[in-house]
């Protein structure tokens, strides 16, 4: 029997509007807009309106769809905008910052692993957002010079601290949404860039997420992985 997933995911857009991580008309638009089911790997494909993160393979993970929505209400993305998003993964996010930003805007979007990114292309090119999503491999916790300064930008793997360029590559005004603090759990921080250039910065909530490898990240996985052990978390 075929699955409904059009049905699922209104059901999945209700509940999280329940919740209070659907805030906005822009955001549960794009939720429901946005076909989860084709950017899960097929044998995952039955949850993927289960309100959890799902493997997509090379240790990573596609983020809970409360978490993408509750991350893209804190960016609070504007059509026309050009933003910024690190850590691809398997493109759903980037996809529903597209529908936000909309003709007149673009993401860029950088993924560290060359294999992810072939994957975030191949489903963002079946869901039509190739056009308006760019995707980059390499180490985005420089960010991305070439197309700086960015109006938003999103992070979404755990950095041990703010990385510094993704600061200097906002525009003033702009915003910048991570997880920031050492695993397992992280805090969501918004990181305004006031016109004068000076930052605000607000903690919002606990959060689990991948680690963000690279210069301004974590150094290797046995790095990230090594303070874990330390802590007394089993892995
Ligand atoms: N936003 C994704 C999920 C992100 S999982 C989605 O919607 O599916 C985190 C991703 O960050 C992983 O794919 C991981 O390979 C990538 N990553 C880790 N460090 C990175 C870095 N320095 N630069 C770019 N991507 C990185």
């Amino acid at each position: 029997m075929s699955i409904d997933f059009s049905v699922r995911r209104s059901k999945l857009v209700d509940m999280l509007k329940e919740l209070g991580y659907i805030r906005s008309f822009k955001v549960e638009r794009a939720m429901l807009a946005v076909p989860r089911e084709l950017f899960v790997p097929d044998d995952v494909r039955e949850y993927a309106y289960d309100d959890r993160p799902l493997p997509i393979g090379y240790g990573q993970t596609i983020s809970a769809p409360s978490i993408v929505a509750h991350m893209t209400e804190l960016l609070d993305p504007k059509p026309g905008d050009k933003v910024l998003e690190i850590g691809t993964g398997s493109g759903y996010q980037a996809a529903i910052l597209a529908e936000i930003v909309g003709p007149e805007g673009c993401v860029w979007s950088i993924e560290r692993i060359p294999e992810l990114a072939e994957l975030a292309m191949r489903n963002l090119g079946r869901t039509g957002y190739l056009g308006r999503v760019r995707v980059v491999v390499g180490d985005g916790s420089l960010g991305y010079k070439p197309e700086a300064p960015y109006d938003r930008i999103m992070v979404t793997a755990a950095a041990p601290r703010i990385p510094e360029p993704l600061i200097e590559q906002l525009k003033p005004g702009g915003r910048l949404v991570a997880p920031v603090g050492p695993l397992p759990f992280q805090v969501l921080l918004v990181v305004d860039k006031k016109e004068d250039g000076s930052i605000e910065v607000r903690r919002d909530l606990e959060v689990v997420f991948v680690p963000l490898i690279g210069e301004y990240g974590w150094r290797d996985e046995r790095e990230a992985l090594a303070q874990l052990t330390e802590k007394g978390v089993i892995i």
